[in-house]
């Protein structure tokens, strides 16, 4: 008897308790070896009172046994509760959703004959940084973050796992051509690590058309990496066009843990019907099982799930007359499952999995530095009027050298321009650009200037009764800017 491998199972809301039954009663047929701890998280919890939706002691549980199976869970609207899918991939760390969509034809009604996509979505970054501020009663904003860390993990994730499973092809998706920081970024790590896989093919497409490529012939694209937004978007996307959102997994890995799922979520208009179709959760659990280690029971239990689907044997959302032999419940699906158990599918490709296909990728990242010049700074303030010539009077009263070269009364600084929503409206703005309640004031030096310049400037903002939301900090980085042009600054 093998060692059983312990983990974590959480059996969710809305159909999360029907698809995780089906799919723990084919993995314990399957001869799997593990010791499932359960532990209660979403609704119930978070209707206790818990934002989290998570209680303390389940914490406990998931560093213990490092994997966790999660069924699908109902975040409440409204009242200030945390998505507890964020908070538990970005609090183990877990860097890389991995989701495979596959198409099944001509078993399962699809455009898309010959799909065999995956998605290496980054995990923990991005506009899912969750850091988020109100900064005017008309504007609000979404900080978004990417890293070099991050990026250089999540890029480099996507070759290995290309490598390891005989991929031929790593694409890359963002949007550099307008978010030249951020995605640029993103690209930039990409270009840098792709060359060290010279057995793997690469490209990068902008995401605005790659979207359509993907939606239109996804047969062109093989393994592709995206910042969080995208891949939560397009990964959707992809599980439907290849048949179902009901039929793909999804694995969430990080150094020291994994958390395996599907990729749906609650559907709590289907719940306690013994109508959903379990097959997400079931495939999610198969990813699992690589990862652990048991790639005999993964290889019985996909093969065998092949074979359902070859066979027929249908649930709702992926039966179609004259296509399906079989509409069945989701107790009926897994039945038929574990009947399979042992079978191969005779059209579908047989899959198999070799000892050590979920090896844990040794992901060190190197620290950064540069040469780091403090420049200038960026003022966020609340001004009701709307009028930025305005503004630009009260901060050149403020200086104290009048609007015609506006230097600062000694600090050094400029007011060189105000935009409003990224736009530029002064000096020299447009009557037709439409401005809002909250503009951005840009301070320049000439030269390297100190912190203590910079606070004496916003202290006589303040002062003279202006609102400041929020400043950002202009630097160079070995002499490069670390900040934008207003467009037409
Ligand atoms: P959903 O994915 O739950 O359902 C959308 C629709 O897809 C359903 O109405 C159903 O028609 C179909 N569907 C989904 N899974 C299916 C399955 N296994 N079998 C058959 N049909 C299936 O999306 P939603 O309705 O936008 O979200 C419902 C709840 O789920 C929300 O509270 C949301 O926050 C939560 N959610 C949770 C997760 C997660 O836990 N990982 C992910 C996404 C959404």
């Amino acid at each position: 008897m093998p060692t059983k491998t312990p983990i974590t199972v959480a059996h969710g809301d809305g159909i999360g308790p029907e698809i995780m039954s089906a799919t723990l009663r084919i993995l314990e047929a399957s001869g799997a070896a593990l010791e499932i701890e359960t532990i209660e998280i979403g609704e119930k919890v978070y209707l206790r009172g818990n934002s989290a939706g998570i209680d303390p002691s389940s914490w406990d549980s998931l560093l213990r046994t490092k994997v966790f199976l999660k069924a699908p869970i109902t975040t409440p609207q409204g009242g200030g509760f945390k998505s507890l899918n964020v908070t538990t991939r970005k609090t183990l760390g877990l860097y890389a959703n991995v989701r495979p969509c596959v198409s099944y034809y001509p078993f399962i009604e699809t455009k898309h004959h010959d799909m065999d996509v995956v998605i290496v979505r980054e995990n923990e970054e991005d506009l899912y940084a969750g850091i988020e501020y109100q900064l005017s009663p008309e504007a609000m904003s979404c900080i978004k973050l990417i890293s070099r860390p991050g990026s250089e993990k999540i890029v480099r994730y996507a070759f290995e796992y290309a490598r390891l499973h005989k991929r031929k092809k790593v694409t890359c998706f963002s949007k550099d051509n307008i978010m030249k920081m951020t995605d640029g970024l993103f690209h930039k790590v990409f270009d840098e690590i792709a060359p060290l896989y010279p057995d793997i093919q690469n490209e990068h497409w902008i995401v605005d058309i790659g979207a359509a490529k993907l939606a239109d012939t996804p047969e062109a694209f093989d393994v592709i990496v995206m910042p969080n937004l995208y891949g939560d978007i397009l990964s959707d996307v992809a599980a439907q066009i290849a048949g179902s959102v009901g039929l793909a997994g999804s694995a969430n890995i990080g150094g020291k843990c994994a958390m395996f799922e599907a990729i749906h979520g609650s559907a709590p208009r289907r719940a306690g019907q013994n109508l959903a179709n379990p097959s997400g959760l079931l495939l999610g659990a198969v990813l699992m099982l690589v990862h652990i280690n048991h790639p005999e029971a993964a290889e019985r239990v996909h093969n065998a799930w092949l074979r359902t689907i070859e066979d027929g044997v249908h649930t709702y959302d992926i039966y179609t007359e004259g296509v399906s032999v079989e509409k069945v419940g989701t107790r009926e699906f897994a039945a038929a499952v574990i009947a399979r158990l042992g079978q191969k599918p005779n059209r579908l490709k047989v899959v198999s999995y070799a000892k050590g296909d979920g090896k844990a990728l040794e992901n060190p990242v190197a620290a950064s530095s540069a040469q780091m010049e403090l420049k200038g700074v960026d003022v966020f303030v609340y001004w009701p009027s709307r009028n930025p010539n305005a503004l630009a009077e009260a901060m050149g009263k403020l200086v104290g050298a009048g609007l015609a070269g506006n230097d600062l009364a000694g600090d050094g600084l400029e007011l060189q321009m105000i935009d409003n929503r990224g736009v530029k409206v002064w000096p020299a703005g447009r009557a037709e650009t439409f401005c809002i309640d909250s503009f951005r004031c840009r301070f320049m030096a000439e030269r390297q200037i100190g912190m203590d310049r910079i606070l004496a400037l916003l202290g006589r903002v303040s002062a003279a009764g202006i609102e400041i939301a929020a400043t950002q900090s202009l630097r160079n980085f070995d002499g490069q800017p670390g900040f934008t042009l207003a467009q037409g600054q």
